[in-house]
């Protein structure tokens, strides 16, 4: 049964997302301000945490800069601003998704379960693909620079795989992010411009001049091949 922790100051609404997941057959637990929600993430395991963002203590910016980096739960920011600047902000910070408030309980169950679906990327056999001293191995998951363990998110990993699987191929940015963030997905640029940038950072020798992660015009992305050197085995 998949663990979700809901940090929300708003004790109708903390309630009525706790009915509806609980009536969907997640584990719940709530903490209702900002320093609870902390020490709950501390404290337990959990596979999603729905953060919301103006809390009283500790804002929900303040949860998700302590998140970052870590191989945490996938973060689903919930919150009323809903700004554009905002929801670059939480992705920024590593958040996994972004929901305005008023949302609906559909909506809210669609974008959970495909947090939770990408948290588990696919795995099975598949080459280790290489570019330089990068080296992505699909069958484990691992990917290593220089046969040091890079670590990324799970929707890092998964759109890394996806534009791997397809060395010197353009994927477009509808296909990416219905294979990475799911079918309901299509028109967030923002969320690969953003995922891409900080793939870059972590991969790239110099992310200003990416040779892994290109991007193809305004076509879509495409996995580099870095000259005859580059094979996958
Ligand atoms: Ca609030």
């Amino acid at each position: 049964m998949n663990r979700i922790l809901i940090v929300e100051d708003d004790a109708a609404l903390r309630s009525s997302i706790r009915s509806i997941l609980e009536r969907n057959g997640y584990e719940v637990r709530v903490a209702g301000d900002g320093a609870s929600g902390a020490r709950e993430l501390q404290a337990g395991i959990y596979d999603a945490v729905l953060l919301d963002i103006g809390l009283p203590y500790v804002d929900g910016w303040q949860i998700l800069s302590t998140l970052e980096g870590k191989r945490g739960p996938s973060v689903i920011v919930i919150s009323a601003r809903g700004g554009e600047e905002d929801k670059v902000r939480a992705l920024d910070l590593g958040a996994d998704d972004y929901l305005a408030k008023p949302f609906g309980a559909d909506e809210l169950l669609a974008r959970i379960r495909a947090v939770l679906r990408r948290a588990q990327p696919m795995l099975g056999p598949g080459p280790a693909i290489r570019n330089g001293d990068l080296t992505i191995d699909l069958s484990t998951g691992i990917v290593s620079r220089a046969g040091v363990d890079v670590r990324l998110s799970p929707t890092e990993y998964g759109l890394l795989a996806v534009l791997a699987r397809h060395p010197g191929q353009v994927v477009d940015h509808r296909t990416l992010l219905r294979e990475v963030w799911g079918p309901s997905y299509g028109d967030e640029r923002n969320y690969l411009r953003t995922f891409i940038q900080r793939l870059r950072l972590k991969l790239e020798q110099d992310p200003k001049k990416p040779e892994i992660i290109v991007t193809a015009g305004s076509r879509g992305y495409m996995f580099g091949q870095s000259g005859p050197g580059a094979h996958s085995t």
